[in-house]
């Protein structure tokens, strides 16, 4: 048995949620999921957005149903989807005023894959268990699954109340934080339960409890794994922007998914103004592949370079192939099935190169610093053809396609080369 293999038997077993042709939870693959930012009022942005994230890889999209008008465009969006051939199953994400849209639009009820409802913003009072009972009752009459998504900056503050008066009365009061995240926990236990009570299968209940934290993620995760099993939707909430968010969300996850804490995943990443959406897909797909729970895109292997590299040629090598193996994968995902695996090394002179390019799948080692200018290529760990010249960069990638085709097309003949 591999290591991974040893992780995937570790997961913990929920049960499986079925989302439009999405399984969640059970011995389901680790689902990538993300959400839209644009106003989903606006037809044309939401659907290139949603298609665009479908195409980075995306498995569920959810999008914003906030206003009426949001809700009459989701079958809009939904029709122009299927036209353009994109199946991605949608969520709708509700607040405030969720149950009477899914009243009064029936069409968005009915044409979205699962509803996102969030306890501590459905109401106040006495309206707030009436009102999740609509929301409840929507979900049933259309046979939608269910997230319920508490968020640690929209606790239900009646739960939240109630956690801090009986902390109050003990003899020794738990710090806030510790009341916080058990409330969070038992908001989502008890919004479930009512869920179930009120007619909602279990297996259409997803939960999630995200906060911004990365202990508070672990901790609160970990309490909420033991202690039901419904598919757990994991995710740091406010993560932030680049690298922070990135790193954030990578050690929160990292540490859950590593003790088989997590049937689907997004990571909430803050986009630089004008930037691409899909880093979040691409970032939660990278996190899965490198911790061998799935494999999405080939991965490239490239060392840091060093004094030894006289310039940035071998980055630029790296960074090109990496570049064309994730636009070739929408095309090659169908074409040759399995490349998902595939193992390519780009590394900057022969002190680790040529071992790094032996254990890929098919490597290259460009001249360091002081070397002749010859670049090996490695073919399933041995040594084919040197490049040399201008073209090298050329050559490689074409190197990689004949590898691509030989070894994941559909000619048996040539596979067994
Ligand atoms: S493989 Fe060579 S160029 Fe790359 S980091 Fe190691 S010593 Fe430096």
């Amino acid at each position: 048995m591999t290591f991974v293999d040893t992780l995937h038997r570790k997961r913990r077993l929920a049960r499986q949620v079925r989302v439009g042709d999405v399984k969640i939870g059970g011995n389901a693959p680790i689902v990538v999921q993300s959400m839209t930012n644009t106003d989903t009022a606006d037809v044309e942005a939401t659907t290139a957005q949603v298609a665009a994230l479908a195409r980075a890889g995306s498995e569920l999209v959810r999008v914003t149903v906030n206003t009426a008008e949001a809700a009459a465009a989701v079958p809009v969006i939904r029709e122009k989807l299927d036209r353009l051939g994109i199946r991605v199953p949608l969520v709708g994400d509700f607040h405030f005023n969720g149950h009477k849209l899914l009243a009064e639009y029936p069409e968005c009820a009915a044409m979205l894959d699962k509803y996102r409802i969030n306890p501590g913003n459905v109401g106040r009072g006495t309206r707030r268990d009436e009102q999740f009972a609509q929301l409840i009752e929507a979900a049933c009459r259309y046979g939608k699954p269910v997230r319920i998504g508490v968020n640690w900056g929209s606790l239900d503050q009646e739960v939240l109340a109630r956690f801090m008066d009986e902390n109050a009365r003990r003899p020794v009061p738990e710090p806030v934080e510790v009341v916080m995240r058990a409330a969070l926990v038992a908001s989502a236990l008890e919004s479930a339960a009512l869920a179930e009570q009120l007619g909602l299968p279990g297996d259409r209940i997803v939960l999630s409890c995200k906060v911004s934290g990365v202990q508070d993620l672990i901790s609160v995760y970990r309490d909420l794994a033991t202690r039901c099993d419904y598919p757990l939707h994991l995710g740091l909430t406010e993560a932030g922007m680049g690298s922070k968010g990135i790193v954030a969300s990578t050690a929160a996850m990292g540490v859950l998914l590593q003790e088989g804490i997590g049937d689907t995943i997004r990571v909430s990443l803050t986009p630089d103004p004008g930037g691409d959406r899909a880093q979040e897909v691409v970032v939660a797909q990278e996190i899965l592949q490198t911790m061998g729970l799935r494999a999405f895109t080939p991965m490239v292997t490239a060392c840091p370079g060093c004094g030894r590299t006289t310039s940035t040629y071998f980055q630029e090598l790296a960074s090109r192939i990496q570049t064309y193996l994730r636009d070739n994968m929408p095309l090659w995902r169908t074409r040759f099935p399995g490349v998902e695996h595939l193992h390519v090394a780009v590394m900057g002179c022969v002190v680790n190169g040529p071992g790094e390019s032996k254990l890929a799948d098919i490597g290259i080692s460009l001249p360091g610093s002081g070397e002749r200018p010859v670049a090996p290529v490695y073919v399933d760990g041995e040594k084919t053809v040197t490049l040399k010249g201008e073209r090298i960069a050329e050559e490689f990638q074409a190197l990689v396609f004949d590898y691509v085709q030989r070894r994941y097309g559909p000619d048996e003949t040539s596979k067994a080369d």
